[in-house]
């Protein structure tokens, strides 16, 4: 970690694509330990902020800081070496393995790992996120809630420090919804810092420690919840949906 407590920190990010500019100059950084709900209206930026902070897209202006180092421009895999894991926001899973197989994807790319080792593993955090009587089905018999679960899954394989969640309440049933709170919660207790993208507030007042509101390409709020709920520039972004 940096001097500061910042974890992952990205500086004027900018993003194009043709003649959209989806990040405009934003200034967004997480302290270890945080619990950050990233919200605004669809096409807003949101995703884009995501895959910059996560390597999976270099930024056409600013860069991205990981534990003090800049990291802007360099392959995805050195951010997950850190300690960066994402969720996507259509899961990714592999739709034709078993629930338990698609753990151990991830937990094999770790070095220094044995398959009975991974397969434990993997084991306990179907446990954690109470799939473990589902293993052996095939992930694209998972309930959408059930996959949202086995993706958080896949990034914990990845003992991660900091986790970016996209969407992850999206057409989940409000069971799994609750169930996938708690499990964050719990993982946040636990001490990994996670940046939680929604554009329904609800469920991220629930959780958020700090808010971070995006509208065309920009932050526009950026503080307790409490007070950006109520921030009239938000109110405004929310409205003009
Ligand atoms: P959000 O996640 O907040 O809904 P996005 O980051 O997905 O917003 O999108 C922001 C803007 O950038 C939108 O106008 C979107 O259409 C555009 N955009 C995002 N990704 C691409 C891409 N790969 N190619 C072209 N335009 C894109
Ligand atoms: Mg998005």
């Amino acid at each position: 970690m940096s001097e500061n407590g910042i974890l992952i920190e990205g500086s004027r990010v900018t993003k194009r694509f043709g003649g959209i500019t989806a990040n405009d100059g934003v200034d967004f950084a997480v302290a270890e330990g945080d619990l950050v709900g990233l919200i605004g209206p669809n096409g807003s930026g949101k995703t884009t902020l995501i895959n910059v902070l996560t390597g999976h897209l270099t930024p056409d202006g600013g860069k991205v800081i990981l534990r003090g180092r800049q990291v802007s421009g360099k392959p995805a895999h050195i951010y997950a070496a850190t300690g960066v894991a994402r969720t996507f926001q259509s899961t990714q899973l592999f739709g034709r393995m078993t629930v338990l197989e698609n753990l151990m994807v991830p937990g094999l790319t770790r070095p220094r790992s044995s398959a009975h080792e991974v397969a434990r593993r993997a084991r306990a955090c179907l446990e954690f996120l109470n799939l473990a009587h589902l293993e052996q089905l095939y992930a694209k018999n998972l309930s959408g809630g059930q996959q949202k679960l086995l993706e958080l899954g896949r990034c914990l394989m990845l003992d991660p420090a900091i986790l970016f969640l996209d969407e992850p309440f999206a057409g989940v049933h409000p069971h799994l919804r609750d169930e996938l709170i708690k499990r964050i919660e719990e993982l946040h207790r636990a001490g990994r810092t996670f940046v939680v993208v929604d554009h329904d507030m609800e469920s991220i007042l629930r959780i958020s420690r700090r808010l971070v509101v995006m509208a065309r390409g920009r932050k526009i709020a950026d503080g307790p919840p409490e007070a950006v709920r109520t921030d009239q520039a938000v109110l405004a972004a929310y409205a003009g949906l």
